[in-house]
């Protein structure tokens, strides 16, 4: 059947063609503007910033700038195009009384540049706090790298959420290293971050750093040192420990003088002031020749020297740590 106005082409719907049928909506468009952030990408519509999916902010902003009669709606957006100068979409047009209606439309756009603020606080090397990195012994150590590629790995991630988190810069200095956030909650997170990886202790400073918007401006410096001791140093606090193990949120540490063994938390510990006598342990490997429920036979691997230990072992190999020409097992 052919269409009942124009008689050329095949009818589609209600006895009208395609083109027949879209000529009976009238569709208009006002002027859009938009800005662009020519660093990042960002858009803002209606003073407001967007970092993620600028298309769809693009495109919902410009379908509301789209007359059109009362009884009609837009139901969809089938396709588009954003150029520098229009916008072009192809849409579905819902009118009351001829149902679904496909449409073309072009909305003149007005482009702007401007630096977003994320992207003003990044080239400005604008930070809330600061991480300072240190260790016990306050000597720069491999557990200080370690640390920091964790904190770099999780504020990339922070950052894909909240444009902004971001570090703007990283300072290595001869004590440790100094990491500058542009988010303050992002150093709490850190300092949790680090509690759970490391056995630390963690001191928060805060400093006016000025004034804006009649409000005063803080910022916050979380010192967190990181104990870069081993199975094997010796600590001093009114007796000699080998440390034993360490965790976390606790270190065990063997009493060389009597033997038995300390468990000390984190905060027992940097509240204690334990002198370092021995960062690095002195570890030798032992062959068990023979062993019986209270001596056994030990082999230096190295040295071939045998010695007798008073105390049972299982396996075949054994690590001992040497103080002051003594052996111990941790
Ligand atoms: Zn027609
Ligand atoms: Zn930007």
């Amino acid at each position: 059947m052919k269409c009942i106005l124009c008689g050329e082409n095949e009818a589609y719907k209600l006895g009208l063609c395609r083109s027949c049928l879209s000529d009976k909506i009238h569709l208009k468009s006002d002027n859009m503007d938009l800005t662009v952030c020519p660093k990042c990408g960002a858009v803002r519509l209606n003073k407001k910033w967007h970092y993620d999916n600028a298309d769809k902010y693009i495109i919902k902003s410009a379908t509301s700038h789209v007359i059109m009669d009362k009884e009609d709606k837009i139901s969809s957006v089938t396709s588009y195009n954003i150029g520098e100068n229009e916008i072009s979409m192809e849409l579905v047009v819902e009118d009351r009384n001829l149902g679904d209606v496909e449409k073309e439309i072009s909305i003149n756009l007005k482009t702007y540049k401007e630096s977003c603020p994320v992207c003003n606080k990044v080239t400005g090397s604008y930070y809330e706090s600061v991480i300072q990195l240190r260790t016990y012994t306050t000597a720069y150590g491999k557990i200080l790298e370690e640390a920091k590629d964790t904190i770099v790995k999780f504020m990339k991630n922070l950052n894909k959420h909240d444009p902004n988190s971001f570090i703007s810069r990283i300072d290595t200095l001869k004590e440790g290293l100094d990491i500058y956030l542009g988010k303050k909650e992002d150093a709490v997170k850190i300092d949790k971050l680090m509690e759970l990886d490391y056995f630390c202790n963690m001191k928060i400073t805060k400093s006016l750093a000025g004034r804006k918007d009649s409000k005063d401006l803080f910022r916050y410096t979380h010192l967190v040192r990181i104990l870069d001791l081993q199975k094997g140093s010796v600590v001093y606090n009114k007796a000699y420990y080998m440390v034993k193990n360490i965790k976390p949120n606790t270190i065990e540490l063997l009493d060389i003088h009597n033997g038995s063994t300390l468990t000390v938390s984190s905060k027992e510990f940097f509240r204690a002031t334990y002198r370092i006598v021995m960062k690095e342990p002195e570890a030798t490997k032992f062959i068990v020749l023979s062993s019986t429920d209270n001596e056994s036979q030990l082999m230096n691997s190295r040295t071939f020297e045998i010695i007798t230990f008073r105390s049972p072992f299982k396996q075949k190999e054994v690590n001992l740590y040497k103080y002051e020409g003594v052996f111990y097992p941790l």
